[in-house]
């Protein structure tokens, strides 16, 4: 186990303990949760070491690494994906002129696919051997176990719900900063757990996922941790049916029962979105980021 003694974020080390959690799709071990008082980052202290952490991942419960979960979670899940790749080609394209994209983490591959077929050249790193076999058959393209060492720039690099997962952020941030072209773009989507659905469901909020997610971030510790690397924020944005979607496993982890766990999720998804709205607060948000 690693013990976390410093946010690396702002360095502060004033972590305060916030909260106990479980682990609801693997180990069912339970995990501590700390908030560093000066940037708000939740820190999952102490978490499993780096080559311990990939038995966490062996769940076809997993389902964004697996991509054939079953019932009706996994339909839901599939469904707002088809919905929401659409949506993330537009958002790209209104920020970044086509040309390059590096998904950073792209489990099985379905956004690259989806931008391939929209004239987009593409590339994609993904640890999971699994999840990099099905990206790679579908796309046709090979893609990086680990992090690019190529000196293709790109025009935008894309992380849905991955910087949450990687065990050293500022590391990582400064090689996007090398990998992207002089007018290049990061898009980063994690979850929020400031959100009201994240401040409702506390130890249940499904956007914890401990021990997979090893920080847990707030719009403060994302901003601090973007300007520190040489970024500046352009653009946050909300992705609003994730509220739905982690209200629905949230419900399923307090052991509400299937009637109830639709219900509650339906209600609670629309009341935090309606929440957030005043002062976008949502339940995940994307951060778009520019070079300095
Ligand atoms: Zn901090």
């Amino acid at each position: 186990m690693i013990a976390v003694n410093k946010c690396p974020v702002c360095s502060c080390a004033d972590l305060q303990s916030f909260l106990t959690c479980e682990d609801h799709t693997v180990s069912h071990e339970t995990f501590q949760i700390k908030i560093c008082v000066n940037c708000q980052l939740g820190i999952t202290s102490p978490r499993p070491s780096d080559d311990d952490l990939n038995r966490y991942y062996l769940s076809d419960e997993y389902i964004s690494h697996s991509g054939n979960s079953s019932g009706l979670i996994g339909a839901l899940y599939k469904s707002a994906r088809k919905v929401t790749l659409g949506w993330k080609q537009k958002l790209v394209e209104s920020h970044a002129s086509k040309s390059n994209i590096l998904d950073y983490g792209c489990g099985t591959g379905e956004f690259l696919k989806h931008m391939q077929s929209n004239g987009w050249g593409i590339a994609g790193v993904e640890p999971s051997k699994l999840a990099r076999e099905k990206a790679e058959s579908l796309t046709k393209i090979k893609i990086s176990e680990t992090p690019y060492h190529d000196q293709k720039k790109f025009a935008a690099i894309t992380l849905w719900h991955v910087l949450e997962h990687v065990p050293d952020l500022n590391h990582t941030l400064k090689q996007f900063g090398q990998l992207l072209d002089k007018s290049g773009t990061v898009f980063i989507a994690v979850p929020n757990y400031k959100s009201p659905d994240g401040e409702h469901y506390k130890k249940y909020w499904a956007g914890f996922d401990v021990p997979r997610h090893l920080w847990h971030f707030s719009s403060t510790s994302m901003s601090h941790l973007l300007e520190a690397n040489g970024f500046n924020v352009v653009a946050i944005k909300p992705m609003m049916l994730d509220a739905f979607y982690i209200s629905l496993l949230s419900e399923k982890y307090k052991g509400s029962g299937p009637l109830k766990q639709y219900v509650a999720a339906v209600i609670n998804g629309f009341r935090s979105n309606w929440r957030a709205k005043k002062n976008t607060n949502f339940s995940s948000l994307i951060y778009i980021a520019r070079l300095k």
